[in-house]
């Protein structure tokens, strides 16, 4: 499907993230497409409160439960998903691309892995007898190249992993 794609009323050009949601029984507001798109722009897996800070800057009303309920709405149909490392606040992203990610533990920064031979990993054999894998993730957890350069003069706090 292509933007130059008519609606059915023939008038307008249909979005087609607008597309996606509809076809995946979401009701498509304006604002569920703001988080929707704040997030596809973010490469940094925001947490819920700095998604609310980039929206707000298009809708100024919108209140930070609203986004709570899209990013919910979002991840329900697989457009987002949270990526729950352990941190205070749960993180998200918008890219659909399996993959796996690095954790630092002293600034929380987390990046995108992408690994295919990460992609492969089997359960053990035991294991995979008596559970059905659906999806993994592999969190790598450490310092990033900035939080490194301060590690001698900064101990690192020490991380509880939850
Ligand atoms: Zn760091
Ligand atoms: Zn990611």
């Amino acid at each position: 499907m292509t933007t130059l794609e008519k609606g059915v009323a023939g008038k307008r050009p249909i979005d087609p993230l607008a597309a996606r949601l509809r076809n995946a029984g979401l009701r498509v507001t304006a604002q569920r497409l703001g988080v929707l798109q704040v997030l596809k722009a973010s490469h940094i897996h925001p947490t819920a409160e700095a998604v609310h800070r980039q929206v707000r800057k298009r809708f100024p009303k919108i209140s930070l439960n609203t986004v709570y309920l899209n990013l919910e709405a979002l991840t329900r149909v697989g457009e987002t998903s949270e990526v729950w490392i352990g941190h205070d606040a749960a993180r998200f992203e918008a890219n659909s691309v399996p993959h796996d990610h690095a954790v630092c533990v002293r600034c929380k920064k987390i990046a995108d892995v992408h690994d295919p031979a990460l992609r492969r990993l089997k359960m053990p054999r035991g294991f995979a007898m008596k559970f059905d894998v659906i999806s993994h993730r592999v969190d790598f957890f450490g310092l990033c190249k900035t939080c490194r350069v301060g590690r001698r003069r900064n101990k690192p706090r020490s991380y509880r992993g939850t």
